[in-house]
């Protein structure tokens, strides 16, 4: 079915078709619909299956056009999606009058707060900036009509669940609420309770397992070759533009450090870097100027990076969720990618949680060519047991995947 059949405005269904979407994506089929009917929509997807414009686009068609007065607030977690989903619903609504603004913190107040006090239509935040503007006097929430809250579970683990009760409790009592969160803990099924009448929910796929167009594998190695091993990857893989995840930021940055002697074109990013670097960072990877993006969990959720052809967890995530966030950064709308995990010895117990998590094992496998040390976790499993066996004969480990030869496309 194609957008102009789903009821949205013929100036939003010419804002998609400019943006080159040509049918709606499940999620989209379904929630605009309901959205537009005025009915409080719970998401449940997978990430990158189209959920900005599943409620972007219906908000934006029952605004219609611009009264000066705020009347959608839609909050995020992070900074970046905040940036994200704002830019997202001004494309969409170039066709219109509606003016879209965003807040969040560690930037100047004064143009937000101009764009405040001038009227804007619908304001992208994330808590903390919107409550100050709040407390300062240069916003009010009694108009608001539409409020989504994206990304809830994350907005949970990020302690912004009292700043979200707030600001929920400052907008009109008859508004209409959206709700996505990848999972629903019995935090969130409260916040549910008490922010939404009668919601209905719109579950896209299983909501634990990963995008099936990624290919997801773990490559087991010893601690102190893992920097090695990285590095062989690197050199051996055929990517357009890799997203390297770290349990740190301090190991984000020896990472990064690390990669760039190694002339690879590296952006770093993580909370302690500032408002511009992390811009300029996620820039500079979405420009094809940097090949490499070495990120923190911030990354992980819901940052739309077009044509992520790789990711690389070179820790295991402490949390499950967060792996199927992570590996969701590739195999984006349709498109294929690979997610690869290196694992030591005490990554078990996390691995062990994760492959519970998304109910499937996921397969190990060895770098062709690659000099490797033994690790107890060669032991793991039967074609382990080969290894060790070639190993006692004294013959050098070949691995069971083949990457074909060493040449990276550049862009
Ligand atoms: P989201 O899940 O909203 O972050 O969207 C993930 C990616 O899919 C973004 O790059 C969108 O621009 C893209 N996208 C969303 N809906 C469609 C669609 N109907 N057709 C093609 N691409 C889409």
């Amino acid at each position: 079915m194609p957008f102009s059949h789903l009821g949205l405005s013929p100036e939003l269904v010419e804002g998609v078709r400019a943006m080159g979407y040509v049918e709606p994506t499940p999620i989209q089929l379904r929630a605009i619909p309901l959205v537009l009917s005025g009915r409080d929509v719970i998401g449940s997807a997978q990430t990158g299956t189209g959920k900005t414009a599943a409620f972007a686009l219906p908000i934006l068609t029952k605004l219609q056009r611009s009264t000066g007065v705020t009347r959608a607030l839609i909050l995020e977690p992070t900074r970046e999606l905040a940036a994200q989903v704002e830019t997202a619903m001004r494309d969409f609504a170039r066709f219109t009058n509606l003016r879209v603004d965003v807040m969040f913190g560690g930037v100047g107040y004064g143009k937000q707060r101009q764009a405040l006090r001038t009227g804007t239509d619908v304001i992208v935040a994330t808590p903390g900036r919107l409550l100050d503007h709040i407390s300062q006097g240069d916003c009010r929430l009694d108009n608001i009509e539409f409020l989504v809250l994206d990304e809830a579970d994350r907005m949970l683990d990020m302690g912004f669940l009292p700043d979200v009760r707030k600001i929920v409790q400052k907008c009109r009592q008859d508004r209409q609420t959206c709700l996505f969160s990848a999972t629903i803990p019995p935090e969130i099924g409260t916040l549910i309770k008490w922010t939404m009448r009668n919601p209905e929910t719109v579950e896209i796929g299983t909501r634990r397992s990963p995008a099936e167009t990624v290919k997801h594998v773990i490559y087991p190695v010893a601690d102190d070759q893992k920097s090695d091993l990285l590095r062989a990857l690197l050199d051996q893989v055929h990517y357009d533009s890799v997203i390297i995840f770290c349990r740190t930021k301090h190991r984000a940055d020896r990472i990064g450090q690390l990669l760039k002697k190694n002339n690879h074109a590296v952006a770093v990013l993580h909370s302690n870097r500032t408002q511009r670097e992390r811009e300029q960072a996620l820039k500079g990877f979405r420009d094809g100027r940097f090949e490499v993006l070495v990120a923190t969990d911030i990354a992980a959720r819901g940052l739309d990076v077009a044509e992520v052809s790789h990711v690389i967890n070179y820790d295991v995530p402490q949390h499950p969720e967060d792996y199927v966030h992570r590996i969701g950064r590739t195999g984006r709308a349709q498109a294929t990618g690979d997610a690869f995990t290196l694992m030591v010895a005490e990554d078990a117990k996390h691995v062990a949680a994760i492959e519970r998590f998304i109910g499937k094992k996921i397969e190990r496998i060895k770098l062709e060519n690659f000099n490797y040390k033994y690790t107890a976790l060669f032991d793991e499993d039967k074609d382990q047991r080969t290894y060790n066996e070639k190993r006692v004969r004294g013959v050098r480990m070949s691995g069971g995947y083949f990457f074909g030869p060493a040449k990276r496309r550049k862009r």
